[in-house]
């Protein structure tokens, strides 16, 4: 079964004037489109690996066969981009609820000062890459920034929800001020998508398996 890139959840236009619609149409159906098409290229040169998820994919890198290791890994872009549409809606954002808010303010003390870090690191990321809190095996949570499309998942850690800032994410209308970017995103962001991924991280289950549980 080949991967495939799942329909925006709004219009291309619903996230304005945080993100603008030539951007979400390009990130979208171009730079997202891109990396499944690729991803499903890799995978038709090992027909054992056509039924496991992108997560698991790359979740073992090590055990994806060498000469698509580097695709695989790279369109893992994937797996990033499908979270990204999720965690975000029209007329999101506000201050978190629930166990993710009770979380955010135990480990960084509070709201404001979690923000502040998740952007400094987004800022800091030099060139092309993602910023995350993930969760650790232990249950805690952590924030972390990864270069080019790596994944939390191939670190054992677990997306409990990123921020994209390759250029490609915001280039068109913020021009070179990314930190612009990363204090407007807050205001489209899905606080109930990303507690039912910090619920499926507190569970063990992966985002994935809580998709099949619910089909
Ligand atoms: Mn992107």
């Amino acid at each position: 079964m080949a991967h495939e890139v799942p329909a925006l959840p709004y219009a291309y236009d619903a996230l304005e004037p945080i993100i603008d619609k030539q951007t979400m149409t390009l990130h979208h159906d171009m730079h997202h489109g891109a990396y499944v098409k690729n991803l499903n290229a890799a995978i038709e040169k090992h027909p054992d690996l056509a039924n496991k998820s992108a997560e698991d994919l790359i979740r073992n890198l090590n055990s994806i066969p060498e000469d698509i290791r580097a695709a695989v890994r790279n369109n893992g872009g994937h797996v990033n981009h499908s979270m990204f549409w999720k965690i975000m809606k029209p007329k999101g954002g506000g201050d978190p609820s629930g166990p993710i808010a009770e979380t955010i303010q135990k480990t960084f003390g509070n709201f404001k000062d979690f923000q502040t870090k998740f952007n400094d690191a987004g800022t800091k990321q030099f060139g092309s890459g993602w910023v995350w809190l993930a969760g650790k095996s232990g249950g805690e949570v952590q924030l972390i920034s990864t270069p080019n499309q790596d994944n939390p998942l191939s670190q054992g850690l677990y997306p409990i929800f990123g921020n994209d800032v390759w250029e490609h994410a915001y280039y068109l209308k913020y021009n070179n001020r990314r930190p612009e970017y990363l204090a407007a995103w807050w205001n489209v962001l899905n606080w109930d998508e990303i507690n039912k991924r910090y619920a499926s991280f507190k569970s063990g289950k992966t985002a994935d398996e809580r998709e099949l549980a619910h089909r």
